[in-house]
């Protein structure tokens, strides 16, 4: 495949802006591609309209050619697609939260409520399960295995035949032992039926799960999105587990299920292992559907390539001493590319991850589009000398751009400061450092 796709585009890197036909070729792959990694047929044709949609005219990245420059608006429109919020699980404020596992027989509820205890013990949470599959009565003996394994008790009662009374006696035992999450495991069908979602919604009711959790099977492709449907509809859930994902799937099945009942994918099950439990990551799945890593690294090392370009473009501004603050907010923008500052200071050796918290990511998020509406609202002139920003002219950037004067201010001395020290590196001789070279 991308053989393919590089001859037909051999030595048409950086052509201007993407025609109808280049986006129609590449499409063609991805299409295939797609399908390939059983993407459910609607959701693949939507998809590529919406994405020929925002591919039309894009500007094709000097040091790539068309039709990698359509698979990178792909793979990131693929990742869009599958991330989003509430990846996470959410615990209770209360502090004691409950997880219901819900899905078809077979899918992996049981082991994956194991792998989930383990998880959560790895994450600082004291967990207990809770064995409400009553129908099979190897189940009760299979949890209890799975919870030694994982040094999690298993909360039994193997004389009621009452999932509702034993999952509202599990979460009464779970809290006066000051366990803090309850993980519920239940039983499954071969097929979503009435009798068993009136179970699975006697059990909701009765507890109250903060989070329901289905778990599906990725090796049964379309069955999967099926059953996310159906029991999204019967019962609402909260977030998708899949598993078997150590498979030949593609995991198209994984997209097709976010898409299609708007519910994140929030782990994938990676062998039957107790420490086979990841937190899903959108940009890993987007790459592995489309089966394209080659080409995924080449445009990683172009975009690399072309960031550097930027860069040197930057130093000789620099050199000139024409530091403006549309290049101020490209740099800034360029931070929030690479992950924001909290990621950058991560890969810093002896910074680690201490202390960077998603929501300093989302703060940072904020305040870049809060910076960007700023300087949407300034003129061009004001933008290439913001030593002519007088009180007057804030005021009218203050109320174009909804912001109060104070952060046109702080923005201003924030620019001031990044002018100085990128000076400092422009000396002659000096070279910016590494790290800032990207920015
Ligand atoms: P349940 O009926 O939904 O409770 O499913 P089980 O937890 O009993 O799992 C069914 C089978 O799938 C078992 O043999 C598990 O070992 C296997 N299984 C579960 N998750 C995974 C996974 O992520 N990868 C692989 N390879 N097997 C899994
Ligand atoms: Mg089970």
């Amino acid at each position: 495949l991308s053989e393919k796709l590089q001859n037909v585009f051999a030595g048409l890197k950086g052509k201007g802006s993407l025609t109808e036909a280049d986006i129609d070729t590449a499409m063609r792959e991805v299409k295939l591609a797609l399908l390939e990694a059983d993407v459910n047929f609607k959701v693949v044709k939507e998809f590529v309209a919406s994405v020929k949609e925002k591919a039309m005219g894009a500007e094709v990245m000097s040091s790539l050619t068309p039709s990698q420059q359509v698979i990178k608006i792909v793979n990131s429109e693929l990742t869009e697609l599958m991330g989003g919020v509430n990846s996470k699980l959410t615990y209770s404020p209360s502090g004691f939260t409950v997880l219901m596992m819900v899905g078809l027989q077979g899918t992996g509820k049981t082991t994956t409520s194991g792998k989930l205890a383990a998880w959560l013990k790895q994450n600082g949470k004291k967990p207990m399960l809770c064995a409400c599959d009553i129908y099979r009565p190897a189940a009760i003996d299979q949890l209890e295995v799975v919870g030694q394994s994982v040094n999690t008790p298993v909360f039994t009662m193997r004389d009621c035949k009452d999932p509702v009374k034993i999952a509202k006696a599990a979460r009464k035992e779970a809290e006066i032992k000051g366990y803090d999450v309850l993980i519920v495991d239940t039983a499954g069908r071969l097929q979503i039926d009435e009798e068993l979602m009136d179970e699975l919604a006697d059990i909701k009711k009765e507890i109250k799960p903060h989070e329901i959790l289905l778990v599906v099977d990725a090796l049964t492709g379309q069955d999967a999105v099926n059953a996310a449907v159906g029991f999204n509809e019967k019962l609402g859930i909260d977030g998708i587990i899949m598993t078997k994902m150590d498979g030949d799937s593609r995991g198209g099945a994984a997209l097709s299920a976010k898409k299609v009942t708007g519910k994140p994918v929030k782990f994938i099950g990676m062998g039957e292992k107790m420490d086979a439990l990841e937190p899903f990551h959108p940009e890993r799945m987007a790459s592995r559907i489309l089966g394209m890593g080659d080409i995924l690294s080449l445009i990683e090392t172009a975009e690399a390539a072309y960031d550097e370009e930027q860069a040197k473009k930057l130093e000789k501004k620099l050199k000139k001493n024409q530091f403006t603050l549309e290049d101020f907010l490209e740099q800034m923008g360029q931070i929030k590319k690479m992950g924001g500052l909290g990621k950058l200071m991560g890969m810093m050796p002896g910074m680690g991850n201490a202390g960077i918290k998603d929501e300093d990511i989302e703060k940072g998020e904020k305040e870049f589009r809060q910076m960007e509406a700023i300087i949407c609202s300034m003129t061009k002139e004001e933008r290439n000398d913001p030593k002519i920003l007088n009180a007057s002219r804030r005021k009218r950037i203050a109320a174009g751009s909804g912001q109060p004067v104070s952060k046109i201010n702080n923005l201003v001395k924030r620019y001031e400061e990044a002018r100085k020290m990128m000076k400092q590196f422009s000396k002659p001789g000096a070279k910016l450092p590494r790290m800032f070279r990207g920015m």
